[in-house]
């Protein structure tokens, strides 16, 4: 059972979550047969993060944090509450709680590291708009307010502690459409992102994935020094070949360690 879950150790305040990327398919695992699951995978997405825990150790020496969920979404969820995400196939109950506390060690070893730590969790769409989706826990609905009405909500978003302490200065909406914020960091990369400076809401009947249950319940909303953000990427040029994410692999770093140096003083300067 352990070997439905992988984790590997980091030395940076960055933790990768990857739930739906999952190869195996155990014949002794029924399928999920929960009505309207989701049990498509996001593909590429765990060939994509063991390519950016490559590239932030070639370029900085250091490696995140990294927690994978090995199987198939058409048996196990890794992004869902523990019903949903075993299909109620009780055997699995314990995989859930194993694969949330890999992921509550992973947050407490990066804590080790820094006194704050950002998680990603890491995802693949297919909505018709081509661009990169940064979830927060703020809605398509929330994030169309001006920057003023929107602000307060970060309070309560999964960067919540971010919104809070941030040593940019940058507070409330500054932190997920500002010029410092990552989705702005990675359209400036090449890569049309929401929420951005560029394009700061998706349009009304635009899908868009706000964030879900690894979000919530391992972001700062919840409390703690980690907040989190749900990185939905798009295929085509991001995930579909080794040398799309290769590329985009390195503009991710790029665009990560900007994040972590203007809002979290990490690496210390001096
Ligand atoms: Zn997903």
């Amino acid at each position: 059972m352990s070997g439905w879950v992988s984790a590997s150790a980091g030395t940076m305040p960055l933790v990768l979550v990857v739930p739906h990327g999952g190869d195996l398919s155990p014949a002794v695992l029924p399928d999920r047969g929960c009505t309207g699951c989701e049990t498509a995978n996001d593909a590429n997405t765990q060939e994509l993060a063991l390519e950016l825990a490559t590239a932030f150790e070639r370029r900085v020496g250091r490696r995140p944090f990294v927690v994978i969920n090995r199987l198939h979404r058409r048996k196990f969820d890794a992004n869902r509450e523990r019903i949903e995400a075993t299909g109620g196939h009780a055997p699995l109950d314990a995989q859930w709680v194993l694969l949330h506390e890999q992921i509550d060690s992973a947050k407490a070893r990066a804590l080790r590291v820094h006194t704050r730590a950002l998680l990603v969790d890491l995802h693949g769409h297919a909505h018709s708009v081509a661009r990169l989706e940064l979830g927060y826990l703020l809605s398509a609905g929330a994030l169309r307010l001006p920057d003023s009405t929107l602000t307060p909500l970060v309070a309560g978003a999964s960067v919540s502690r971010l919104s809070a302490q941030a040593v940019s200065g940058d507070r409330g909406a500054a932190l997920v459409r500002g010029p410092r914020a990552l989705g702005t960091r990675l359209a400036a990369a090449g890569y049309p992102s929401v929420p951005s400076a560029g394009d700061r809401a998706p349009n009304e009947g635009d899908a868009y994935f706000s964030g879900g249950y690894n979000t919530e319940r391992h972001g700062s909303r919840a409390g703690g020094a980690v907040d989190a953000v749900q990185l939905e990427c798009n295929f085509t040029g991001v995930r579909d070949t080794p040398a799309s994410r290769g590329a985009f692999a390195e503009a991710l770093v790029t665009a990560l360690l900007a994040f972590l140096g203007d809002h979290y003083g990490w690496p210390a300067s001096g």
